[in-house]
């Protein structure tokens, strides 16, 4: 029995189907980990998501559709007048445009109690969040949680970080390289993206990528970089493992959120590096065989 808790922004997602129809989805990097997460881990594991949503209709769809995936909404706080953050993806041929209206919304203001944060972080074994869960937050809050979330957690548990590098969600590029490296820094496992690094932080190897998170305090690094082998590093171990073929790639959205999701379920069932960085690739293999960010629950080995 282990527990998951995911920190993040959850919107609302509506793509065109034709001309004017649109089809209205829900969406996040971090809910879509806790998606894979969840379709890979037993009845008896907790998955918990904390954000916050508005009390309109639509934050209340996106609660029920959090909680009819079987992920625990009771850390997800309402905050009164507010409203979720909310995308469209236009199509012109096969070519995808995103348009966000997501600076007002309520997830923003996801730590303006930050009691109900600290204890929804005291109980589960792996807490997960990203670049863009504290991109979207003020200095003030970002500081709030990054100095005080490691002493709220349980003994033994882990502090999971995908830096998830947006440029455009930051203020200026020195604020965002120097957030997300203290993020790093105090998380037990980073899941950086190598293109990303290499863009943000002028990395030319996935080593050095590895080599930086290590040395700014990270107990453990995984590189991902496409069909290119996955980088594990700790201080003391480093070991490329191949990514399987996959024969038909159809949209590489969420590729990196859905690693993150096999992984995290398989460190918590098995506490394997190797095993979950192989459930990774898996689960990131099926996502990226399927158009949009979830592939069904009933494809997700
Ligand atoms: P992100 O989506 O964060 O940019 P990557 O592109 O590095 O992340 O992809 C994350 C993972 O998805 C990779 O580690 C790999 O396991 C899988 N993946 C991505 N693209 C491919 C591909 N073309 N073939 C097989 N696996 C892939």
């Amino acid at each position: 029995m282990t527990s998951i808790l995911g920190i993040g922004e959850c919107m609302v997602e509506l793509s065109q189907e034709d001309g004017a129809l649109w089809r209205r989805g829900f969406a996040g990097d971090v809910l879509n980990t806790l998606w894979y997460a969840r379709a890979r881990m037993g009845d008896d594991d907790t998955i918990g998501f904390y954000s916050a949503v508005g009390d309109d209709a639509a934050s209340g769809e996106m609660r029920d559709f959090i909680t009819e995936a079987g992920i625990d909404t009771t850390p997800l706080q309402t905050l009164p007048n507010g409203v979720p953050g909310l995308y469209m993806i236009h199509l012109d041929g096969f070519e995808r445009s995103f348009s966000y209206w997501r600076s007002t919304s309520a997830a923003r203001q996801m730590m303006t109690n930050i009691d109900a944060l600290w204890s929804a972080v005291s109980k589960p074994d792996f807490v997960y969040f990203s670049g863009i869960s504290i991109a979207i937050l003020s200095p003030e809050h970002r500081e709030a949680m990054l100095d005080g979330i490691r002493a709220h957690m349980k003994e033994g548990a882990q502090l999971v970080f995908d830096p998830n590098i947006r440029p455009r969600l930051w203020e200026n590029d020195a604020v965002m390289r120097d957030t997300i490296t203290k993020a790093a820094g105090v998380a037990d496992i980073v899941l950086p993206s190598f293109d990303d690094e290499r863009d943000t932080f002028g990395d030319k190897t996935p080593d050095e990528t590895a080599a930086r998170y290590l040395a700014g305090g990270a107990r453990k690094v995984i590189v991902k970089n496409g069909e290119e082998p996955t980088l594990m590093a700790t201080p003391d171990l480093q070991t490329f493992v191949d990514v399987p073929p996959v024969s038909n790639v159809v949209d590489t959205t969420a590729a990196g959120d859905s690693f993150a999701g096999g992984y995290l379920s398989e460190l918590a069932a098995s506490g394997d590096d190797v095993a979950a960085v192989r459930a990774g690739q898996a689960t990131a293999a099926t996502c990226i065989s399927f158009k949009g960010a979830l592939a069904p629950f009933s494809e997700i080995k």
